[in-house]
């Protein structure tokens, strides 16, 4: 972009000291996709995507789709060892300006989405009141894979647009006061389809507002953001560079799934990845990542290598036993962790689904009296028939026993509280009833947020 003529190297250099992990270059004309890969080629955090803007669609050519596609079938490409091309891209409608005439438009759009779908590479998408056309090009056209850039649509669009499997990207508007839709969006996308982007030197963040954006301003969007989710910036940017680096193909993966993780200003512990249930809307059948955290465990850990992982838990609010599954299935561990936590002045709270007393076939809160400070029991439904359609336990009878569970809980644990997700089939406030008649607390829990 000409914005950048005049300081694009400080610029970079800015956008590297602010923290940023990765930055992607968007090509959208033929000066931009060049200008992006020498970019690309020169700084080894930089990394470029080829593609045609719809605003020029007008203008594309037979020999110009040839050599985007040269581009992103050969050693530039982020698939190839090396290559740093990652996305055909900025493509798309723009019904806003019509810069193009629509039919042309779409016709582009087609031959690029193509394009990526033979190169293997994601797309990144550009609506602006096109979004009918859009979602059924994107639709027709197979391909699964890529980004919905500077989102400005509503929920309903978003819940499509995730539904087939893309990401979503919130830029800086989501910083001004009266951006309530955008912010309503920015707070129900599930963590593993949110990314952000800056669109620089366009759609300036508060507070800068009004004067050129450059990659550094992406903070700012980032604070925002993990205000309207309750996280923090350091959860935000974990996730997000998460996200971006497993849609784009950039660096490596974690290999291993991790011990101890933080959340906000709390220590998970995740001890097992195996349940007594299978909850339909269990996060682990569809991912191995909670909140940028892999959880998907080699083994199961041992005490050893639990507390080496804790470090200091007084350093946390508090130590959380939950695992990528039941950490009840690991009863002694939980037992001799949470004693050595408190003698280290840490404070403990389980989050479990309640079979506790089910799988040891005895009654063991009495147990757990002075070590735990908090239980989190997922009670998840309003009545055994609706437990059973939505969880599958493993043992009969299971909603019963944890009612009982919770009772038990009450008697020994000082907070207690039961936990609703908003599945299709809970019946919310018959749940919240049954937590006031137990006198225990009770907290509702969107369905795809986890953590
Ligand atoms: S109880 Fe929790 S870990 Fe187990 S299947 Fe249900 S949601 Fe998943």
């Amino acid at each position: 972009m000409d914005a950048f003529d005049p300081d694009r190297e400080a610029v970079i250099q800015r956008a590297k000291d602010s923290g940023i992990a990765a930055l992607i270059t968007i090509g959208s004309d033929m000066a931009g996709n060049i200008g992006g890969i020498d970019l690309a080629e020169k700084y080894d955090f930089i990394y470029s995507s080829v593609g045609f803007h719809p605003h020029d669609a007008k203008d594309f050519t037979g020999e110009i789709f040839d050599k985007i596609k040269g581009w992103a079938t050969s050693r530039y490409s982020a698939l190839t060892k090396g290559g740093k091309i990652v996305a055909i891209g900025e493509i798309g409608l723009d019904y806003h300006y019509d810069n193009s005439p629509r039919d042309i438009q779409r016709e582009v759009f087609r031959k690029q989405l193509l394009l990526a779908k033979e190169s293997n590479l994601p797309v990144i998408i550009h609506s602006r009141e096109a979004q009918k056309d859009t979602l059924d090009i994107v639709e027709e056209s197979g391909v699964r894979t890529g980004v919905f850039h500077c989102f400005s649509g509503d929920l309903k669009m978003a819940k499509r647009v995730i539904a087939m499997g893309f990401h979503i990207s919130i830029a800086g508007p989501v910083t001004f006061r009266k951006s309530l839709t955008l912010q309503e969006v920015a707070k129900a996308i599930p963590d593993e389809y949110l990314l952000i982007e800056t669109d620089a030197p366009y759609l300036t963040p508060e507070p800068f507002r009004g004067r050129r954006n450059e990659p550094a301003y992406i903070v700012h969007t980032a604070q925002v953001i993990a205000k309207i989710r309750n996280v923090t910036l350091e959860d935000i940017a974990r996730i997000t560079t998460l996200n971006a680096r497993r849609l784009f193909h950039i660096g490596e993966m974690p290999e291993q799934g991790e011990i101890a993780y933080k959340i906000r200003d709390s220590l998970y512990l995740n001890i097992t990845n195996r349940c007594t249930n299978r909850c339909a809307f269990c996060i682990r059948f569809h991912s191995d990542y909670v909140k940028g955290h892999k959880l998907r465990l080699s083994h199961e850990p041992t005490e050893e290598e639990v507390i080496q992982a804790i470090g200091d838990p007084a350093q946390y609010q508090e130590i959380v036993f939950c695992g990528y599954g039941e950490p009840m299935l690991r009863l002694d561990l939980i037992k001799n962790v949470a004693r050595w936590i408190k003698q280290q002045g840490g404070k403990v709270r389980i989050n479990t689904n309640g079979h506790g007393n089910l799988i040891y076939k005895r009654n063991i809160i009495p147990e757990l009296r002075g070590i735990v400070d908090r239980i989190s029991i997922s009670l998840d439904a309003q009545d055994e028939e609706t437990y059973n359609r939505i969880c599958k336990p493993e043992f009969g009878n299971a909603y019963h026993e944890v009612l009982n569970f919770i009772r038990e809980a009450k008697k020994v644990i000082p907070e207690v509280s039961v936990t609703v997700v908003t599945a299709k089939g809970i019946d919310i406030e018959q749940c919240r009833s049954t937590a006031g008649e137990l006198g225990v607390g009770f907290r509702v829990r969107n369905l795809d947020v986890v953590g």
